[in-house]
């Protein structure tokens, strides 16, 4: 099988691709549903089209592009990414892994290679939180790892649900049905840029991901007491903002005292009330991101923040509420996806690096129903999520080189 990726298509299909935005390019907005992106999704289905798959969409806008196997009842081997884009996005999150993996199938197609189990692009729906406040909206359903009654109750800022927005888009089938069973894929690969500097330091242009690390939010409301800030004598104070500040640090050392540099913990919002510069901080409001690969030692994270937020109330007389706004668990990626992934580099002598998921993907839900994989492309400066995010082409190629062959290598191995 020689197989071989027709670059200058796939960079053009990418530049194409970065028009349909909201935003001047090379800044790209593409949020799910808009007018924008639904002209994008109706632009790749009839790419898929051309290439002779079989397209169909689901209730949540999930498209599934099906080049049939030679054994259509046995499972498939599935690849795909996202194409939305947050706010003053690049071109490339996602998108690498859509046109790369639509490039994949269209180079096993040249190729003569006919596959027993059928290959199937899978382009996820609603994956950046924007819209919705959940990430991975499309991947969560298809997984069962939420429910169809909580997805179609969520709401836009426009307050819009779910179930509005997506019929407005022309999708009227029925939530329930988005689930899919265990044994629909054999295997499912996603290629993506990193959105992280390390490839680029080591100088090594293929990563293949071993775990995939999921974050847990909380929401922290600190209740204290306000008044003058001249008025009000230390030993008097409530002060919320000062109960804040050694929270936050108490969460930095959760994550520091771990014993892995793999958990991470992040105060991303500080807000305080009144904010006034005489006035003594009455409320404040905090969130919490902690991240790892191991469930485990998260939660382990999550029980000594707990305890700090014990402690620091009774200390300083605040009342402090905390509410979980999700806890997603990390994934490990699939023994025999991730040799697939390392046989398909070693034969093209292309060198690699195992590493962790910081981001999270589809592939983290799409893992709690079929062996998964990922692999990573780097990103210059690791930068992603801004306009100025950039893959170079070489890597693009070997990246949909390397997909090409191990979906293959996940055909044809022994059921
Ligand atoms: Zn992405």
């Amino acid at each position: 099988m020689k197989l071989e990726i027709d670059q200058q298509r796939l960079l053009s299909e990418l530049e194409t691709l970065a028009t349909f935005s909201d935003a001047e390019l090379p800044a790209v907005t593409r949020i799910v549903f808009t007018p924008t992106d639904l002209k994008a999704r109706a632009w790749l289905i009839a790419r898929c089209e051309e290439a002779g798959l079989a397209v169909r969409q689901d209730a949540i806008g999930n498209i599934f592009a099906r080049w049939n196997g030679t054994d259509p009842e046995a499972p498939a081997v599935g690849t795909g990414s996202h194409i939305d884009a947050i706010p003053n996005a690049g071109k490339y999150d996602g998108v690498v892994g859509v046109l790369g993996g639509l490039e994949a199938i269209r180079a096993l197609q040249r190729s003569g290679f006919r596959p027993k189990n059928s290959i199937e692009l899978l382009v996820f729906a609603t994956e950046e939180p924007t819209r919705f406040s959940i990430g991975c909206l499309g991947s969560r359903l298809l997984s069962g790892t939420l429910s169809a009654e909580a997805a179609g109750r969520l709401k836009d800022r426009d307050g819009e649900s779910v179930d509005e927005v997506r019929r407005k888009a022309g999708l009227n089938g029925n939530l329930q049905d988005v689930k899919l069973s265990k044994g629909y894929y054999k295997g499912f690969v996603e290629l993506h840029i990193e959105q992280g500097p390390l490839l680029e330091r080591a100088q090594i242009s293929l990563g293949i991901v071993t775990s995939i690390a999921a974050p847990a939010c909380l929401r922290i409301s600190i209740e204290g007491a306000g008044g003058h800030a001249g008025g009000v004598l230390m030993p008097d104070r409530k002060d919320a903002l000062c109960a804040a500040a050694e929270l936050i640090l108490a969460i930095e050392n959760a994550a520091r005292s771990s014993g892995a540099t793999d958990t991470v913990a992040t105060v991303g919002v500080c807000d305080v009330f009144p904010g006034a510069v005489n006035s003594i901080p009455s409320r404040v409001k905090l969130t919490v991101d902690v991240r790892d690969t191991d469930l485990a030692r998260r939660n382990g994270a999550m029980k000594a923040i707990e305890s700090a937020v014990e402690m620091i109330s009774q200390k300083r007389g605040v009342a402090i509420q905390q509410e979980l706004i999700n806890a997603d668990a990390p994934a490990d990626c699939a023994p025999e996806v991730r040799k697939a992934l390392a046989d398909s580099c070693r034969e093209h002598g292309f060198p690699f690096l195992q590493m962790v998921s910081r981001a999270y993907h589809d592939s983290l839900f799409i893992s709690r129903i079929t062996p998964t994989g990922m692999l990573f492309i780097p990103c210059r400066n690791g930068y992603s999520h801004r306009p100025d995010e950039y893959a170079a082409p070489e890597d693009i190629r070997r990246g949909a080189l390397v997909l090409a062959e191990s979906l293959a290598k996940l055909c044809s191995s022994s059921q």
